[in-house]
């Protein structure tokens, strides 16, 4: 892959009324994001605004700097930290185009990173889906831009009309072909579980933003040698280890699934229920969060709102705060009486082990291994 590629301008729009620090932790989490996609930021701009342009997202001056600066610096990719409107995105395009750079909003660019780590069919498939949903307002958009032009030039107004008409209805045949080649996937899953249930295995998968350290947990507790990055990271194919439980002499399976990103719509999420099924259907929902991040709280809200929607019974989720040798002293206090470690340093984890031991009945059934 050639960086020059991907070499891009990074634009976020912010209100007047946000903070210096705010602004900036925004602009070093895109950073991160494009990194982790393969590009490089030759531009950071931050606009500030009450509101964003109706027409082209950020203000038409800013714009047409964009534009020159794009030239001149031989960029390839404008990134908008946000979520554009179709109109807006078909705007920004346009004034793009002429310097052949292409423009993504914050759901391109996850969408992409997805894509780059997908390797099973299945992530595909649901990427495609994710990517049919963002994309279609889009698609709409342009067929009644077209159909506008033609009948501006005299042609009749109706055929741009049956034009998005036409497109909608072949979105919506794709979305149903990609829905039912996932059910199959959905069943293989489903026998998967009943097996392991019929014979007693136990599972625990593990949830919660990316970078949280869910991949660290993972190897250690289970010893494996997974890949973890500081990195926004989107780990969309399931892995699965095995963990023993000393006090029920026993193990379980722990799975890593999918990070949960700042700003990812909750419909793209539900696009991602096949691979995250592995979790929905866990008997142990471990909600991995970085204890040493500011934003802890927050991003603990929005995952439990996430598990609810996906369906998770608030009695099979179990909270663990990671990362506790990065706390400062005194800053971000934990509650108290929460299941608190470091996948870094070990501290915590016999205790993460029986807390998670005693969310299964005792002596019951499940077999040891
Ligand atoms: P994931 O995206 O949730 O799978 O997170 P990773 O396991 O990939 O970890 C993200 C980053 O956090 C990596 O740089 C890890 O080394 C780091 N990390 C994970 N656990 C800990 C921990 O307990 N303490 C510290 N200080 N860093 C950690
Ligand atoms: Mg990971």
């Amino acid at each position: 892959m050639t960086t020059s590629s991907h070499r891009a301008i990074l634009a976020d729009l912010i209100h007047f009324a946000a903070s210096k620090r705010e602004a900036e932790d925004r602009m070093v989490e895109l950073e991160e994001l494009v990194r982790t996609y393969g590009g490089v930021a030759v531009v950071k701009t931050i606009q500030r605004r009450a509101k964003p342009d109706n027409q082209t997202f950020l203000g038409k001056g800013k714009v047409e700097e964009l534009v020159k600066e794009a030239k001149e610096l031989k960029v390839s990719l404008l990134v908008v930290n946000h979520t554009l409107k179709p109109q807006q995105m078909y705007n920004l395009e346009e004034a793009l185009r002429p310097s052949k750079v292409r423009v993504w909003d914050r759901i391109d660019l996850i969408l992409n990173i997805f894509e780059k780590h997908a390797s099973t069919a299945e992530a595909k498939l649901e990427i495609e889906l994710a990517r049919l949903r963002h994309m279609g307002p889009r698609i709409y958009n342009m067929g009644e831009q077209l159909g506008r032009q033609r009948g501006g030039t005299g042609t009749r107004g109706g055929s741009g009309e049956g034009n998005t008409e036409a497109m909608k209805r072949h979105l919506r045949d794709q979305e149903r072909m990609i829905l039912k080649k996932l059910e199959t996937y959905q069943g293989v899953r489903d026998r998967q579980r009943e097996r392991r249930d019929k014979i007693g295995e136990r599972t625990v998968a593990l949830v919660g933003y990316t970078n949280a350290g869910k991949t660290s947990l993972l190897n250690a507790l289970t010893k494996r040698k997974e890949y973890a990055a500081n990195a926004l990271f989107a780990t969309l194919d399931t892995r699965v280890g095995t963990m023993y439980l000393p006090v029920l002499e026993g193990t379980a399976l722990l799975s890593d699934t999918i990070g949960f990103i700042q700003g990812l719509p909750p419909a793209l999420i539900a696009a991602f229920r096949s691979t995250l099924s592995e979790a929905i259907g866990a008997d142990v929902v471990l909600h991995v969060i970085d204890a040493a991040d500011e934003k802890r709280d927050e991003k603990i809200d929005v995952v439990d709102a996430i598990l609810t929607d996906l369906g998770v019974p608030v009695d099979r989720r179990l909270r663990v705060y990671n990362k506790i040798d990065a706390i400062g002293a005194g800053s971000f206090p934990l509650p108290s009486k929460v299941v608190a470690v470091s996948a870094m340093t070990g501290a915590g984890l016999d205790s993460l082990r029986d807390a998670i031991a005693h969310r299964f009945p005792h002596g019951n059934v499940k077999s040891k291994h």
